[in-house]
């Protein structure tokens, strides 16, 4: 399987940031059509290669995030596992890129379907417009072995604005501080109970009279927030407990109420709503992840999740409804279909086809987003799985892949294109 890595190599030293990939692109183009296939692009840089009329396809996306020096990648191996020196490694997606090039090396009658800037909103997947031959999809973005992912979360993000009533005030303030929470992705990580630095501020300042005069907290909405800052008034002598620190400020502010704000903020429910046992994963869950309190004016930013459309659809109507009787007004955006967890002819033979590498298999589903979902809704004949090497840590520094799991995992990609190649 050297020629996995070796190919692995080569994409490392190609930039393919999000945004940024047209040179990945252009060099898969040309790797297919040395070989003989067929390629097609679309106005939103996907590339679809193939030959014959093929039944199977194999998916992935060809962008990546950039943290730290990526996308200049420099790789290097510990106690078996592949990471870079101070930067993502691209393993996501870029090992299963290396594994669709063997494939096509190998001459394979497939499809090949390499999608554009998922990292920052399945933008490729949304907007593919190719007629497919394929009748089964086995993407290759899931991170673990010997699991056959077959459902995702699908999401939308609920914002909530309300404007608040301006008056100065002259005093002694306190700077408050919220920081060193660990954080955590808002969908896979949902159940874990982290806290939640704006749940935290909430419980600091809760039946205390307090006024706001800013107040910002929360990195990403995808993100459980770890930070907050605000400026306060509050009647009460407040006091550092662990991971806030308060600090005394004499000023003239403008400053809102914060009765209702507190209020609003405590009686969020924030984390999994429901919980789907047979699954073991979040059914439906919402992050309560960015607020901001600006010129008078409160946004609160959230994520939710739910594993099918129905569930997504009633925990909107429930943030909705609780936003409103506030007289908050709403913005939802970002909506994105779930992949409703389904074990088909399709995910078994993909199951067989991994017990015979692995000894064993698991049928999964993930509380997050996978371009699965928003394929199948354009497909609906389809058949969807998703599979992938054992990844850590990706969108980080610590990113790194299990050099053995690729072997093996390249072994299974294998066995089910010796099943639907034509
Ligand atoms: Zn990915």
């Amino acid at each position: 399987m050297q020629k996995i890595f070796d190919y692995f190599q080569q994409i490392t030293q190609i930039p393919h940031c999000s945004h940024n990939a047209s040179k990945l692109k252009d060099f898969l183009i040309s790797f297919a059509k040395e070989r003989g296939y067929e390629v097609q692009t679309d106005k939103a840089e996907n590339i679809l290669i193939k030959k014959g009329t093929p039944k199977l396809a194999f998916q992935a996306h060809y962008d990546m995030v950039c943290v730290g020096k990526a996308p200049k990648i420099k790789t290097f191996i510990e106690n078996g596992w592949m990471m870079a020196e101070n930067s993502t490694l691209g393993a996501d997606n870029g090992m299963a890129i290396a594994m669709m090039m063997a494939l096509m090396d190998e001459g394979r009658g497939c499809e090949f379907l390499f999608t554009s800037d998922e990292e920052v909103g399945l933008i490729g997947a949304s907007a593919l417009a190719f007629t497919l031959d394929s009748k089964f999809m086995l993407n290759l973005d899931s991170e673990d072995e010997a699991e056959v992912y077959v459902g995702c979360a699908g999401g939308v993000d609920i914002s909530a604005m309300k404007d608040y009533k301006l008056t100065t005030k002259t005093g002694t303030f306190y700077k408050l501080i919220i920081s060193g929470l660990p954080g955590g992705h808002s969908g896979v990580e949902i159940h874990k109970g982290i806290p939640n630095a704006i749940k935290l501020f909430s419980r600091f300042l809760k039946d205390k009279n307090v006024q706001i005069a800013s107040l910002k907290g929360g990195e990403r909405v995808n993100s459980i927030p770890t930070n907050l800052e605000a400026i306060i008034y509050c009647e009460s002598e407040l006091q550092n407990e662990a991971n806030i620190t308060v600090e005394k400020k004499e000023g003239i502010y403008t400053v809102v109420d914060g009765a209702e704000i507190i209020s609003v903020i405590d009686r969020f429910k924030h984390g999994v709503l429901s919980f789907n046992e047979t699954l073991n994963v979040p059914d439906t869950s919402i992050n309560l992840a960015i607020i901001s309190l600006k010129e008078g004016t409160l946004k609160i930013q959230t994520s939710a999740r739910a594993m099918d459309d129905t569930g997504l659809k009633q925990v909107q109507e429930q943030y909705q409804n609780f936003f409103e009787s506030f007289d908050f007004h709403i913005e939802c955006e970002g909506k994105y279909p779930a992949w409703k967890p389904e074990i088909n002819s399709f995910s078994k033979e993909v199951e067989k086809a991994m017990i015979s590498v692995f000894g064993k298999s698991e049928f999964k589903a993930i509380h997050a987003g996978l371009e699965c979902a928003i394929i199948s809704e354009k497909y609906p004949n389809m058949k969807f799985t998703s599979i992938g090497p054992n990844i850590r840590s990706p969108h980080s520094r610590h990113e790194k892949v299990e050099i053995v799991s690729v072997d093996r995992i390249y072994q299974v990609v294998q066995k089910v294109a010796n099943c639907y190649e034509t």
